[in-house]
């Protein structure tokens, strides 16, 4: 377990994130650092809400 600080303070998640932001900050995140999991469903759910939007 360990946290990319660097990036952390380079992709600040937004105040009023929208879903896509959410999905690309999360999917970027696994990429690049471990501090905190994300699990398939968490994933799943922002998939989803992206693709509900109008
Ligand atoms: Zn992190």
């Amino acid at each position: 377990m360990g946290i990319n600080r660097e990036w952390h303070l380079q992709n600040k998640m937004p105040k009023n994130a929208t879903p896509e932001q959410r999905l690309w900050w999360h999917t970027e995140h696994r990429k690049h650092c471990q501090c905190r999991k994300l699990t398939e469903k968490m994933l799943e759910k922002m998939k989803k809400a992206v693709k509900e939007r109008p």
